[in-house]
């Protein structure tokens, strides 16, 4: 990675972890979820409101380091309207570009402002701070399938 890209990916997650969008409690949210990293001790609640199997809002509260921060606000900013499947397929990516040494150009365009995080491969403690909402996430897309299998 150049330098001049390097720094562009630092600015995001320096402006998301400042500036957090979708920083608030929702209002009758359909699923709730926390999470907590003790390695670093970010803390966070997720907020899904989810109807026709697609989340129609998501948001968080906590408090935690700056990368934990960017990576709830990215996260939730994408992930709003986008079907449970796919964000169970984003998921995956996620966790394929913060764990490979060199994800797939396929994986990093799908991506796209997400890949901003991948720096943080390189620094195994922070992987944790990144990982954190998606785990959350993860949960609650799993709460979401066993309610779905339990009503057939
Ligand atoms: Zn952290």
């Amino acid at each position: 990675m150049n330098d001049e890209l390097r720094a562009l990916y630092q600015e995001v997650i320096i402006d998301h972890g400042r500036h957090p969008r979708n920083f608030k409690k929702l209002d009758h949210p359909s699923y709730t979820q926390e999470g907590y990293n003790p390695l670093c001790g970010d803390r966070l609640t997720l907020y899904l409101r989810i109807a026709d199997n697609k989340i129609i809002d998501a948001s968080f509260e906590g408090q935690g380091c700056a990368i934990s921060m960017a990576a709830s606000s990215l996260m939730t900013e994408r992930i709003k309207n986008m079907p449970v499947t796919e964000a169970r397929q984003l998921f995956d990516a996620f966790q394929n570009l913060v764990t490979q040494p060199d994800p797939p150009k396929k994986i990093r365009e799908y991506l796209g402002k997400l890949t901003v995080l991948g720096g943080v491969r390189d620094f195994p403690v922070r992987i944790k701070c990144a990982t954190l909402p998606w785990h959350a996430l993860n949960a609650c897309l799993n709460n979401i399938t066993k309610q779905i299998v339990s009503t057939e």
